[in-house]
């Protein structure tokens, strides 16, 4: 059901009432944790000033290590509705477990699956029997192809609000943390008619290389990007060598102009 072969025209996935897969490029920023009122409200404040669409912020974090830090939970989610009341933006956090599913739908717009959920098919399941748009991610070791059949749970439990995400995969390459596969992007296009957006701050693990990156998302015909910011990366609980600071997400937008405004 996602593929062109069964719709030819392109999906529009709206979050909130933020269009994905439209004419124009879509941007969601904040930070990769919730962290405390202060963290998520400043920099909600700076990327919607600088003209994001969508809040990002995870309240459930899906660590590597059990001792880093967990997210706030509940908690914060209710902090990420506080960013949208204040932004007027809508917001996207990920979703880790089934159990989870009926809380959240009460405070986000966009329920994340995350790589490492990617397979978990009760869990797509289970998103896909709400109403709320989802963001499906690829797992660091997921072909386009599972990829697509993930997304097919998704859709085929009632749910065709989907929305790709490429966000780098792993290789022997070093130098960055993921190989961002932006093939992926046009690969997708092809086969698929859903929208697809490109982490480039997972999928390089590097402030630096986050803009290029948006760049050449832009360029390969993503539908947008999703991107981590924080005011203070070095004091950040998660993720902190790949946040943008605030005067980068101007950066990046400014560069980003003529695909964010075109018609
Ligand atoms: C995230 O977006 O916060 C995240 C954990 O990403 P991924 O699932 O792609 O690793
Ligand atoms: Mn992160």
């Amino acid at each position: 059901m996602v593929s062109r072969d069964v719709q030819a025209h392109n999906s529009v996935v709206r979050i909130g009432d933020v269009p994905v897969g439209g004419n124009r490029f879509a941007v969601i920023a904040g930070p990769c944790s919730v962290e405390s009122e202060q963290q998520l409200l400043s920099v909600s404040e700076v990327v919607a000033r600088e003209g994001a669409m969508a809040i990002r912020g995870g309240a459930f974090k899906p660590r590597t290590s059990p001792y880093d830090f967990q997210g706030l939970g509940e908690e914060g989610l209710k902090l990420m509705s506080l960013a949208r009341e204040m932004t007027g933006l809508p917001i996207v956090s990920e979703v880790m477990e089934t159990s989870q599913v009926d809380m959240m739908v009460n405070y986000v717009d966009c329920l994340q699956i995350g790589a490492r959920n990617m397979q978990n098919y009760g869990l797509l399941k289970a998103v896909g029997e709400t109403d709320k748009p989802v963001l499906l991610k690829r797992g660091l070791s997921a072909t386009i192809e599972e990829l697509l059949l993930a997304a097919e749970y998704i859709y085929d439990a009632g749910n065709p609000n989907i929305i790709l995400c490429e966000r780098g995969i792993r290789t022997f390459e070093t130098a960055t943390r993921n190989t961002l596969d932006l093939n992926a992007v046009a690969v997708i296009k092809q086969k698929s008619h859903l929208p697809v957006l490109v982490d480039p701050s997972h999928g390089t693990g590097v402030r630096e290389l986050v803009i290029p990156l948006s760049r050449a998302a832009a360029a390969v015909g993503a539908d947008g990007i999703i991107v981590e910011s924080h005011l203070k990366p070095s004091e950040a609980l998660s993720d902190g060598h790949q946040a943008l600071t605030g005067e980068m997400f101007a950066q990046l937008m400014q560069e980003l102009k003529p695909f964010v405004e075109a018609a």
